[in-house]
């Protein structure tokens, strides 16, 4: 194993581990949420029902002017905490024609979107500390030190909440899965009343859906954008110096057909396409990959030459003073024509270095 594949496996053990907490963190988030909605079930129970069970026809009835205003409110709320999604907010005009299932079923609606507005802020934080730890890797590998990027830098968030794979976003994604999650619901409740179903029965129905499919759909989410943007930000910075690689998923029993069958072609850097031929192939994919370079001793060449084989050349080519390894520790031993490390480098050692740590010996 290179330096390389066990950097991207320390890589992927850190997600593993803050996405742990983070799945806690939504799913206490989606507990609370579906509190407040079994309480204003309760409420139209108490309201409305008789003998534990509330006749359709009297759900027919306007919606009354306090469950109204209350409704409006929730709706300012959300839209002042999340100004991006107000374009996502039924029309005013329609709240006024409500009766009293559609108010219910607007605060369904509501309920999913608070849980989309908050999947969607902490998924951000999540990928973005994620793309910065995948892009310094990739940097720390090529010398350029443990901490090359900050959190904040453009070049961290590029890979954050951008369309890869059918011109959606995960923020599309989150509230498409939550908009139709809540029309499912919504059948459900209608459904329920018409039965004439009891408070406990209802509700059990309603949770049961609602804890499953909000946590399957954010999980399967939160793992896959995971992947896309540790593909993504541990290969920026091979970009410059490399121009092919292959992918390399762990093989165990796990491996699926896609991923074990892809990892015998070899690509273009510049052709990589999320989906098709670069990490993830498809929903739980934790692929990775590798630089593929043919021949060493030209890539070599082409290293020295371009960063420092004549120092007077140009002004923005790195010169041999310039090109530092801090704190690099590789597992084995280190060839002896690199010399010590965390010292300054010549150019050709740092070619050399960057070699075996890509496993350009072990061929
Ligand atoms: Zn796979």
């Amino acid at each position: 194993m290179s330096y390389w594949t066990d950097r991207q496996e320390q890589l992927k053990k850190t997600a593993e581990k803050d996405e742990t907490k983070l799945k806690r963190r939504l799913s206490d988030f989606y507990d609370k949420e579906f509190k407040r909605l079994e309480k204003e079930i309760a409420a139209y129970y108490q309201q409305y029902g008789e003998d534990n069970v509330i006749s359709y026809r009297n759900l027919l009835q306007s919606l009354s002017d306090e469950d109204r205003r209350l409704l409006m409110e929730r709706m300012d709320e959300f839209v002042a905490k999340y100004p991006q999604y107000s374009n996502l907010m039924p029309v005013r005009e329609s709240i006024y024609k409500l009766d009293r299932l559609q108010g219910l079923q607007y605060s369904v609606y509501m309920t999913e979107a608070e849980i989309a507005g908050f999947t969607n802020e902490q998924m951000t934080e999540y990928l973005t500390k994620l793309s910065q730890k995948g892009i310094n890797y990739g940097m720390e590998t090529l010398g350029f030190g443990k901490n090359f990027y900050s959190i904040n830098s453009d070049v961290v968030k590029q890979f954050v909440d951008v369309h890869w794979l059918n011109e959606e976003n995960f923020s599309t994604r989150i509230w498409n899965d939550t908009k139709k999650l809540a029309q499912y619901l919504n059948q459900d409740l209608a459904q329920g009343f018409a039965r004439g179903d009891s408070y406990d029965k209802l509700v059990r129905n309603l949770r049961q859906r609602f804890g499953r499919v909000n946590r399957k759909d954010a999980y399967r989410l939160i793992y896959t954008e995971g992947t896309f943007v540790m593909a993504e930000s541990t290969m920026q910075p091979f970009k410059e110096d490399f121009t092919k690689y292959r992918t390399s998923p762990v093989l165990d029993g796990k491996t699926c057909s896609i991923c074990r069958n892809m990892r015998h072609e070899v690509f273009e850097i510049s052709e990589r396409q999320p989906g098709v031929n670069f990490p993830p192939f498809h929903p739980w994919c934790r692929d990775s990959w590798e630089i593929v370079v043919d021949d060493w001793d030209a890539w070599i060449d082409e290293y020295v030459r371009k960063h420092g084989g004549n120092p007077n050349a140009a002004s923005d080519v790195q010169k041999p003073s310039e090109v530092r390894w801090n704190k690099i520790q590789p597992k084995n031993r280190l060839p002896s024509a690199v010399g010590a490390v965390g010292t300054v480098l010549t150019v050709l050692g740092a070619a050399e270095l960057i070699k075996y740590l890509l496993g350009g010996d072990e061929e």
